[in-house]
């Protein structure tokens, strides 16, 4: 079901616009994530701001559409990130 544009603005903005979500990961055969210091192309490290967020999808179809199901589901997300704090999510150690 698609998202009116008011629960679209709410949804956009649990985002803290931290970026870290853009910088690469690597999982390793046993599924633990490493976070690295390498940032999407798009991704403007000093204001941490997309550069082509408005067609992102479109531009750069690797960019993942987080939804509630993926928040939960998606094991790369940072603890950090806005979406995970607010469903209450911790990585486990
Ligand atoms: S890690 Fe989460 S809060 Fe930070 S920019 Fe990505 S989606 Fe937004």
């Amino acid at each position: 079901m698609k998202q009116s544009a008011t629960e679209n603005d709410a949804w956009e903005q649990i985002c803290e616009k931290c970026g870290l979500c853009c910088f690469e990961k690597i999982e390793d055969d046993d599924g633990t994530i490493f976070f690295t210091s390498t940032p999407c192309r798009y991704l403007d490290i000093v204001t941490r701001e997309c550069k082509i967020y408005s067609r992102r999808f479109e531009i750069y179809p690797d960019c993942v559409q987080l939804t509630e199901t993926l928040v939960r589901e998606i094991p790369w997300l940072h603890d950090e990130c806005g979406y995970r704090k607010n469903f209450g999510l911790r990585r486990r150690k």
